[in-house]
């Protein structure tokens, strides 16, 4: 088959013709129909995430058809639509798995970082981890959802249930799925955009947002909560800034730059900072099961499977608006 092979950090990624993956026990061998382009694929390519399996295929957002299953695989039949997602295996034995916490297993796999993902024809993938998507997307449409939208809504969930102005600051892939969920909640949204980008601040306007601006502007009115989806560690101080009382700032991303020292004021008032790691198969189940409720319009932009390093380079330069797509 042909996939996009990362051979080692700060390379580009090389099309190249590798075995068609057999699955195990347990797992589908899966022909991807679109995969997702995520900033955490940068931060892989870059070394800031320094653990990959090498060579590897990235693809964390993957959308495809089961084509065979391993001896034990029941749960999807041949022919189905599912889609894989950065959770790809747990050990189901340490403390965190022990206790509801698998997203902080100890032992974890990760689909495109420590298994191979989804830029490529085909992928095997462990069918428990493997989720059911709502028909009414179609495949480019749904590969965002499954970490943009999955990892967005478990960071708007920490936000709180009673957070009513929740800010959104750096406004792509995830932001502007997160920021139609919230709409519907009936919250209002502030979109704060790199400083002078017009262009993404009227997009965020026209998915629902009361207020659009530069993430070195305050807004209107303090923020019950903020979500933070760039990364870069002064925006965790700037929405510090902005958060009224009991405001709570969550980080989105699996990596960030550091975050400059600010002083105590700023975090007086039971405000809170925190980041979300990983996504449960609750997580996954549960917004799935919002997305088939909310019409979510994800925006995308396709790109051929021999196309990933350019689509990474429009990612990385905030030229993509809202997600990119490979199709193979
Ligand atoms: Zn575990
Ligand atoms: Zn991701």
């Amino acid at each position: 088959m042909r996939a996009m092979l990362l051979r080692a950090a700060r390379t580009p990624l090389e099309t190249s013709e590798v075995d068609l993956p057999a699955p195990t026990e347990r797992q589908l061998l899966l022909q991807v129909r679109a995969c997702g382009v995520c900033r955490t694929d940068l931060h892989i390519v870059d070394a800031e995430l320094d653990r990959p399996k090498l060579p590897l295929v990235l693809g964390h957002e993957i959308v495809a058809t089961v084509v065979e299953r391993g001896a034990a695989a029941r749960q999807f039949e041949v022919g189905e639509r599912v889609g894989a997602p950065w959770l790809g295996w747990t050990d189901q034995t340490c403390r965190y798995c022990l206790r509801g916490q698998e997203n902080l297993c100890d032992a974890a796999l990760f689909t495109g970082y420590t298994l191979d993902g989804g830029y490529a024809e085909y992928v095997a993938a462990d069918e428990r981890y493997c989720l059911r998507l709502p028909a009414k997307y179609g495949d480019a449409e749904a590969a965002p959802l499954l970490c943009a939208g999955l990892i967005g809504y478990r960071t708007y969930r920490l936000g709180g249930e009673s957070a009513e102005r929740i800010g959104i600051y750096g406004f792509g892939a995830a932001a502007h799925i997160v920021a139609q969920v919230a709409v519907h909640d009936g919250r209002r949204v502030f979109a704060f955009t790199r400083p002078g980008d017009t262009a993404t601040q009227d997009f965020a306007r026209r998915l629902g947002a009361v207020w659009a601006g530069g993430s070195d502007a305050l807004p209107p009115e303090p923020l019950d909560a903020a979500l933070i989806f760039a990364p870069v560690g002064e925006l965790m101080v700037a929405a510090l800034r902005a958060t009224a009382k009991g405001g709570v700032v969550v980080s989105g991303g699996i990596h960030m730059s550091d975050i400059p020292a600010f002083a105590y004021r700023l975090l007086w008032e039971e405000r809170a900072m925190r980041s979300v790691a990983n996504l449960t198969r609750q997580d996954g189940m549960e917004f799935m099961a919002v997305a088939e409720r909310v019409p979510i319009h994800t925006s995308v932009e396709s790109f051929a499977l021999d196309e990933a390093n350019q689509a990474q380079e429009r990612l990385r330069h905030g030229q993509v608006r809202g997600a990119a797509v490979l199709i193979p």
